[in-house]
């Protein structure tokens, strides 16, 4: 079972990046947790793929630094750290009181585990996973 955000900040609703500038904490549980193969997250992480959550954009408590904040698309911005380069989160206009946030930032990110596959038209050949979760071409209908 997850505790519950408020009890005490624990390792499962803390989070930062790589150097430490930046610490969050969520305030209410997540959800939707999925991958993202879009070309975006991929530049964005440099990785083959991002693995993100959602919180109501006041729930996620930046208590420490200040992410830059970039304009990355029409659509939206992507928030980092301007000391180490972590991806932290995008935030997008048509959801503006929502935040994906990359759940590989928490401290433990092992008990949020997505649960579903967007924008598999952009997976790169040789990356897969071993999982028989919903895969979407773009978005989730
Ligand atoms: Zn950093
Ligand atoms: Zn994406």
């Amino acid at each position: 079972m997850i505790p519950e955000a408020d009890d005490a900040p624990d390792a499962a609703h803390v989070g930062g990046c790589l150097c430490g500038a930046i610490r969050y904490r969520l305030a209410s549980e997540p959800v939707d947790p999925g991958y993202c193969h879009c070309r975006m997250c991929q530049r964005f992480s440099g990785a083959p793929v991002m693995a993100f959550a959602s919180v109501p954009l006041p729930d996620f408590r930046i208590e420490k630094g200040d992410p830059v904040r970039v304009r990355s698309s029409s659509v939206g911005e992507r928030w980092f750290c301007g000391d180490c380069g972590s991806s932290l989160a995008m935030w997008v206009d048509h959801a503006p009181d929502m935040l994906d946030f990359a759940t590989v930032s928490l401290d433990d990110p092992t008990w949020l585990p997505p649960a579903f596959h967007i924008w598999r038209e952009s997976r790169i050949g040789w990356f897969d996973t071993i999982d028989a979760l919903p895969r979407h071409e773009r978005e989730r209908p």
